[in-house]
């Protein structure tokens, strides 16, 4: 299964992405963490994202296809993955469709994990990862998650690949709900 994992800043797609990955055999790929990789590791591609990433800012595009291509594809061959942070944008959902399809290695679900805005500011707050972690970082992300992200839902939406799960409650209850529904989407993949 190919599917994709959206929701903002402190959704907790993170870590529902590392459980359903289990739960299904999937490749976890988060574009965050692959991105933040290369900016440790001060890779080429990591000095060309650093500015974006510190501030919470989006990658241009063709950067973040640099740094997905290789793990899409190879994920595609050994079971599917589950995309976590991309694609983002409109723009980056039909270049994600267009690249993927040429390659065979196109989502097939998209997935919003559904969180409310305060209860997004009380986990994001609590979890201070570092320097893309303080209040107006954290701010300045979800508001460029709403200018950019929500339209995006309508992309998925209008195209009947969309499923929303309500993901304020319990980690546990979201991944049990998540679970439930991927398993309907793949019975209907394997008709
Ligand atoms: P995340 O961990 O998914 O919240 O991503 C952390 C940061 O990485 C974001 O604030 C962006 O700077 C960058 N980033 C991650 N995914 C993307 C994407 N699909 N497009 C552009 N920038 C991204």
């Amino acid at each position: 299964m190919r599917l994709l994992l959206i929701g903002a800043p402190g959704s907790g797609k993170g870590t529902q992405a590392e459980r359903l990955a289990d739960h299904f055999g999937l490749t976890h790929i988060s574009s965050g963490d692959l991105l933040r990789r290369h900016v440790e590791e001060g890779s080429k591609l990591g000095q060309a994202v650093q500015r974006y990433v510190s501030r919470g800012d989006l990658v241009p595009d063709t950067l973040v296809m640099d740094a997905l291509r290789k793990p899409v594809v190879a994920a595609s061959e050994s079971g599917g993955y589950i995309l976590d942070g991309f694609p983002r944008t409109v723009e980056q959902a039909e270049l994600a469709r267009a690249t993927a399809k040429e390659l065979g290695v196109d989502a097939q679900v998209a997935v919003h994990l559904d969180v409310p805005r305060e209860e997004l500011i009380r986990r994001l707050l609590a979890r201070g990862r570092g320097s893309d972690d303080t209040e107006d970082v954290i701010n300045h992300r979800l508001e460029v998650y709403d200018q950019h992200t929500v339209p995006m839902l309508d992309y998925y939406a209008q195209r009947a690949e969309l499923v929303r799960v309500d993901g304020s409650r319990s980690p546990d209850e979201v991944t049990k709900e998540l679970i439930t529904e991927l398993e309907k989407v793949q019975r209907s993949l394997t008709l």
